[in-house]
């Protein structure tokens, strides 16, 4: 194909713009899909993505599109996610393609995500066109919003497309953008094969599935192929395009994107931004590559009913098939049992990744409170990473402890500025900037990720009632006065509730979780002391009372059906509760003690 008409491109947007929808008219417009085919969403492909309304594996799609100057072009859009946990992801898709299409909402403005994700479209050099999308909206107000991409975000935005990808409205105006305004891809079709790595995915029939982007060279059935930096080959088996529905071609030219297939075991073997070349010819140097993703946020996963652990052992591995960027290993708790502490990009993933062992694979679960990765330096001079605040040694063996901190940008409407800035300073945040666009202000502000992955975002949500976006990046580790505290339940001490916090915190900390606890834990027929310690020391103490009277008393011995009923009811409840020593915990309880509101 000639290069010149081919158009690479992706569209970035804070969540709820409209990403999907215009997409979706994009492939409905240039005819991908017949009117029968045209599922709602069909980018958003997963039951969970469609659910949440967010993406979490990049697709893409290759359109055909006759422009108004007569000629047709091939225009491959490729799909990014829209969440935080996912900027690697982000970045990596990016990184394949020359442009992008900046979706704002023309009723909201320039959010958080939006910033984050145009930043990296700049980064990675791209054209950037931007869409004030849903301009059917009575609050639209596309003037405004246009100038605030100018003020805020600094781009030329006097010839945005005005459009709403809900009726289909400006449409057209966008593919003609795409053509007009971004620039074709460059490479040497004569060259060595290079091409880059940047997605893969599992799928049952096929095995695993790697979408290219091809910058030299042909990329042919049945051809040998290397994987530069993993340094295996393989015989390619299949080599196609998505329109979106899955196509084979008889080759790759330069400037496209593709998949292939050639019989990969696993997701694993195929490293996100490796060069991938000809087996026998193969290019000199490989591509710059990506830094490694890396889960910064760790829980524990067990079954609630200890013989489900080996279902759970077999759904993980399935679900690491498919999203290498999830880590996993055994752990044994002594309030727990077996399980597995498993490791995330974020909270966001951590949720999907645990709806989705529930929801397909049927397994109730306990998750134990999130914690981030902490660097142990020991008196040894040994630095060690801690991802389980149960593990951490004797602290007579550490010498400090670091943490990773985040910086976050903030938007928010004027009148609840002064509760987020509260929120911050609560969580240890120090200020950076505080500026204003508009009505609303953007205040960036540098924080710990520990005080931000429990429930930062759900109190952000509610102090400005949903009306702040919130988007952030790891800065660094910094060293900070961190000491473990460790939860007594009558007497012993919980593994599953152990929790690392900076010292200025631990009291208070600590009374809200035995107060929490209190009310989570049911009454036995004994005295429970409920403690917060740090070392030996204890520094909160509840004391739930014995229950005297047997349940069912209060039925009167009278009414046998409603006396069966209420101890089927405890038995279902029952279920759900651990035995710890003599006291049954309820599973609610791991990750409840530890909100704090
Ligand atoms: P994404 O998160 O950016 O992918 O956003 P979606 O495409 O899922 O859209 C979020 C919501 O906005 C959905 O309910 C869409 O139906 C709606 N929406 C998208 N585009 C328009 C538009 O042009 N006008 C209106 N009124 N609603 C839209
Ligand atoms: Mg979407």
């Amino acid at each position: 194909t000639d290069l010149s008409r081919i158009r690479n491109f992706s569209i970035v947007a804070h969540i709820d713009h409209g990403k999907s929808t215009l997409a979706d008219r994009l492939i409905q417009v240039t005819g991908g899909l017949t009117e029968r085919e045209m599922q709602e969403q069909v980018l958003d492909n997963m039951e969970l993505e469609r659910e949440r309304g967010i993406t979490i594996k990049a697709q893409t799609v290759r359109l055909t599109y006759t422009a108004n100057d007569g000629n047709e072009y091939i225009l491959n859009l490729i799909d990014t996610p829209g969440h935080v946990d996912f900027a690697y992801e982000v970045n990596r898709s990016l990184a394949a393609v020359e442009g992008s299409l900046l979706v704002v909402d023309a009723s909201q403005g320039v959010e958080a995500q939006t910033l984050a994700n145009v930043y990296q479209a700049i980064e990675v050099d791209h054209e950037i066109v931007p869409v004030l999308n849903k301009v059917d909206l009575p609050a639209a107000e596309p003037d405004r919003v246009r100038e605030q991409i100018e003020e805020v975000i600094g781009l030329d935005a006097s010839d945005a497309v005005e459009i709403s990808a809900k009726t289909g409205l400006g449409v057209p105006d966008v593919l003609e953008a795409i053509v007009n305004r971004l620039p074709a891809p460059k490479g040497d079709p004569d060259a060595p094969l290079k091409a880059m790595l940047v997605d893969s995915w599992y799928d049952l029939y096929l095995g695993v599935v790697v979408l290219v982007r091809i910058i030299d060279g042909k990329m042919k059935k049945n051809q040998k192929i290397r994987m530069m930096k993993a340094g295996a080959t393989y015989q390619l088996d299949q080599v196609g395009v998505f329109t979106p529905k899955k196509v084979e071609v008889d080759e790759l030219g330069p400037g496209e994107l593709g998949y292939f297939t050639a019989s990969i075991k696993e997701v694993a073997d195929t490293a996100v931004g490796d060069t991938i070349t000809d087996d026998k010819k193969p290019a000199t140097e490989a591509l710059a590559g990506f830094k490694p993703n890396q889960p910064v946020v760790f829980c524990g996963l067990f079954p609630v009913d200890s013989a489900d652990f080996e279902d759970l052992r077999d759904a993980i591995a399935k679900l690491r098939l498919n999203d290498a960027s999830f880590e996993y290993e055994m752990e044994t708790s002594a309030a727990l049992g077996f399980g597995f502490r498993c490791g995330f990009l974020g909270l966001l993933h951590l949720e999907i990744v645990r709806e989705r062992l529930e929801r397909e694979f049927n397994i109730d679960l306990i998750t134990t409170a999130p914690s981030v990765v902490y660097h142990m330096y020991k008196t040894d001079g040994e630095m060690e990473e801690l991802h389980n605040p149960a593990d951490m040694p004797d602290p007579v063996h550490i010498d400090h402890l670091e943490e990773p901190w985040i910086k976050a940008t903030i938007l928010v409407p004027d009148e609840y500025l002064g509760g987020v800035l509260k929120l911050c300073e609560d969580r240890r945040g120090i200020q950076q900037d505080l500026t204003y666009a508009g009505s609303r202000a953007m205040v960036v502000y540098e924080l710990p990720l520990n005080e931000v992955v429990f429930d930062f975002y759900d109190r952000l949500k509610s102090i400005t009632k949903g009306y702040a976006s919130f988007d952030y990046q790891i800065i660094g580790y910094r060293a900070d006065e961190l000491v473990r505290m460790q939860i007594l339940v009558n007497e012993e001490p919980v593994d599953a509730l152990a929790v690392i916090v900076h010292r200025s915190k631990a009291e208070a900390r600590g009374r809200a979780m035995c107060e929490k606890l209190k009310d989570l834990i049911p009454r036995h027929l004994f005295k429970i002391p409920i403690q917060a310690a740090l070392g030996g020391r204890v520094i909160a103490r509840e004391t739930i009372g014995a229950m005297r009277k047997d349940v069912t008393a209060k039925c009167y011995g009278g009414d046998a059906t409603r006396k069966r009923k209420l101890l089927e009811k405890q038995k279902a409840g029952k279920k759900k509760m651990r035995q710890f020593g003599r006291v049954e915990i309820p599973q609610e309880a791991f990750i409840k003690a530890l909100k704090m509101d």
